[in-house]
């Protein structure tokens, strides 16, 4: 091979292909991350998200589900906001083509907030208020009731619409089929606290009922659960909800319920850079449940964890090294503030971790058993435990993969650190290191820390 030959091949290596290989994307933003200063030892830890591999994620959702439903099905693919709260990325996700799920006033306002518009936003929550009901209502959102006490005070909304309903509305069950690896994440167990339970006793024949007396109950959702759910379980759960609209219509004697809302709940790989199944979920879906797609009803989804998990990383400073009990140590500033879930709950939320160099370098070396220890005061605050990686030294970089949902972008205000800034991503041969950054929210601010902490009623408690 000629010398020039080998220059070149270096230099494709140098230059991944954007569009297919995510860990070389991922490789370069790390590289650049270091060389634009976004990461420093003033700034030690932030959030990356690869703006790239959202887009293309948000395309093989959409193209998963046209590919399976008859022509003309009308299909909203709503994005569960609770797995990345960012204004921008809701943007982005809109401008792809996604709406919105939201589950609190909060959620609800990140969405109007990025321009989506009220058709495309609906709204679950197990616990919403009268006046989260008027609101949301009010402005056209869709809303699922989720017990026969929120059905009443819809009934009241209604009533106050003269009998018309303000917007979509619906119930949402629980099909009781059974739960996954994670019970927290599990909800449609027999006793999960979400939806109408369908199996209990009574349970069908009062949903049926209360559909017949109440016209403007057009929708039924369901939510089988999130990560640790095998796809077949999470069908079956769309099954039992298809089913029961079948009944309600034969009932009615129309299409009364016209639209089925089947949640989220697409498992990532957290061990490999694997991307999710919407194609073998969505053709599952339509061996298990044919009616569900052949046009009869409208599709609304409600991914989240699928969409971003493996487009977010943490980026954090190694701020010291050390060893205990003959056990290496480091200690960076990713802990439970923003890797919760894996902080307190290690067996089911294992994530990568890789190594860098201080330069963003992937890190060389012998693997060596090592904590990743995160910045909180207490003994746990662990991100992985004895890791065989290169021996991580002070000034060094950890990254934590497959963190774009349900972590940085949901903090945990322990020890009153402060919620890491984040940037997207994506290739600019005229940038620095060849990729250009996009902030996406700022770090916060000890100020804002100290004002979100009461600081404004200093002497409230001693006056
Ligand atoms: C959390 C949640 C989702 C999203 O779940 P993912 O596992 O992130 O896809 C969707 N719908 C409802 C009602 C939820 O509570």
């Amino acid at each position: 091979m000629t010398s020039t030959h080998r220059d070149q091949i270096h230099r494709d290596r140098d230059r991944p292909d954007w569009a297919s290989d995510p860990a070389a994307r991922r490789g370069q933003a790390v590289r650049a991350a270091v060389v634009h200063g976004l990461i420093r030892p003033e700034e030690p830890v932030v959030g990356l998200l690869d703006v790239t591999g959202i887009r293309q994620y948000a395309t093989a959702l959409i193209t998963a589900f046209s590919e399976v439903t008859a022509p003309g099905t009308p299909q909203l693919h709503a994005f569960a906001v609770k797995a990345c709260p960012l204004v921008p990325v809701l943007r982005l996700l809109a401008a792809e083509g996604l709406g919105c799920e939201v589950a609190s006033p909060g959620e609800l306002a990140l969405a109007r907030a990025a321009g989506v518009p009220a058709e495309r936003t609906v709204f679950d929550s197990p616990a919403k208020t009268q006046a989260e009901l008027r609101e949301a209502t009010g402005l056209g959102v869709a809303v699922h009731a989720d017990n026969p006490q929120e059905l009443a005070r819809l009934d009241e909304l209604v009533g106050s619409a003269r009998g018309s309903a303000p917007a979509p509305l619906g119930l949402r069950v629980n099909p009781q089929v059974g739960g996954g690896a994670i019970d927290a994440l599990s909800t449609a167990t027999a006793t999960s606290k979400f939806g109408v339970a369908l199996r209990d006793e009574g349970a069908r024949e009062w949903i049926v009922r209360a559909c017949l007396d109440r016209p403007w109950l057009t929708r039924l959702h369901a939510h089988t659960g999130s990560q640790g759910l095998p796809l077949e379980l999470m069908a079956a759960g769309v099954r039992e909800t298809y089913e029961l609209a079948q009944e309600i219509n034969a009932a009615a004697g129309r299409r009364q319920i016209d639209t089925l809302d089947i949640g989220g709940g697409l498992p990532v790989s957290f061990a490999t850079d694997e991307p999710p199944a919407f194609g073998p979920y969505a053709r599952l879906l339509r061996t298990t449940v044919p009616g569900l797609v052949d046009g009869r009803y409208g599709l609304v989804t409600e991914f989240g964890r699928s969409l971003l998990a493996k487009n977010g990383l943490v980026l954090a400073r190694v701020e010291y090294a050390k060893s205990a009990g003959g056990r290496a140590i480091a200690v960076t500033h990713a802990g439970a503030q923003l890797a919760t879930r894996t902080v307190f709950t290690p067996g089911a939320w294992p994530i990568r971790v890789a190594a860098y160099d201080a330069e963003g370098r992937p890190k060389r070396g012998p693997a060596v058993a090592q904590d990743i220890a995160g910045p909180c005061c207490f003994a746990g605050d662990l991100v992985a435990e004895n890791r065989e990686l290169p021996l991580l030294e002070a000034g060094d970089l950890a990254a934590l993969l497959d963190t774009g949902a349900y972590y940085f972008t949901n903090h945990f205000a322990y020890n009153s650190l402060p919620r890491p800034a984040v940037y997207g991503f994506l290739p600019d041969p005229a940038a620095p290191g060849g990729v250009r950054f996009a902030l996406v929210r700022r770090l916060q601010t000890v100020d804002e820390i100290v004002a979100e902490s009461g600081g404004a009623e200093r002497d409230a408690l001693i006056g």
